[in-house]
């Protein structure tokens, strides 16, 4: 059975992406490697930060698996990065979504939710509903964990092999920016943010509405066939 490393220390996260990808696979998460390196964050695109997770992640459990055969039993780490993207913003908070507040005090780390949400509506305080577009988007980075000698996959060029192994799959959510925030449920701008055709926010809709709409779904979605159809190098 194909196991999946799912790159976070987020139980809520967690379960959202099992809950989606459904039981054919079996998944663990860095709760049980906690030895595993923290990766930073700052590549400037999503894709580049979970790219980096990614690739960082299996490199450390190649090293970790000194031959053992985690490549033949078929072991993949799957990052993701995600951000909200607003139209009257230019796109921000973008990368930035988890700690757009703390950029102001020029403090390192993320902020607060509540405090991400209290700027972007201090941000919008001009702008009327019609302009309030914005979209959740998901990136997936998918990287086989490889042992044994590595042979670099290009005769040409001195590219990592964990990167150039590395699978992206992309997701995205359209909606926008409610005026105040609503609902009790979710996550980071969940109560901010109206997903196009509903009138009621990513917090009042629920996990199983929000599962089937959301840009982690449908990056999930589009990398379900890749993962049904990974071969276990002792199976090729
Ligand atoms: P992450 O890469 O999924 O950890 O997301 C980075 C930040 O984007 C989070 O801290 C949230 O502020 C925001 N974000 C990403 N996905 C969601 C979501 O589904 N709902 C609300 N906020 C989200």
């Amino acid at each position: 059975m194909t196991t999946v490393l799912l790159a976070t220390r987020n139980a809520h996260k967690a379960g959202e992406i099992r809950a989606i990808l459904g039981g054919q696979f079996r998944y663990l998460t860095l709760q049980a490697f906690p030895h595993a390196p923290t990766v930073v964050e700052d590549a400037n695109t999503l894709a580049g930060n979970a790219t980096k997770k990614a690739t960082e992640l299996a490199r450390w459990f190649a090293a970790q698996d000194s031959g053992r055969g985690m490549q033949d039993l078929g072991f993949l780490v799957l990052a993701d990065d995600s951000g909200l993207e607003v139209a009257a913003l230019d796109g921000r908070p973008g990368v930035h979504s988890a700690r757009f507040a703390a950029l102001d005090s020029g403090l390192p780390g993320n902020a607060p939710d509540a405090d991400n949400n209290a700027k972007l509506l201090r941000l919008l305080k001009a702008v009327p509903m019609e302009k309030r577009t914005a979209r959740f988007r998901c990136v997936l980075a998918l990287t086989p964990v490889i042992t044994g000698n590595v042979e670099s996959a290009s005769p040409v060029c001195y590219a990592d092999e964990f990167e150039m192994q590395t699978q992206l799959f992309e997701g995205a959510c359209e909606g926008r920016i409610l005026l105040a925030a609503t609902g009790p449920g979710g996550f980071g701008y969940d109560p901010l943010f109206v997903p196009a055709g509903f009138a009621l926010s990513f917090a009042e809709l629920g996990e199983d509405v929000k599962n089937r709409l959301s840009h982690r779904s449908k990056a999930l979605a589009n990398l379900r066939g890749r993962l049904e159809s990974f071969v276990p190098r002792n199976l090729q």
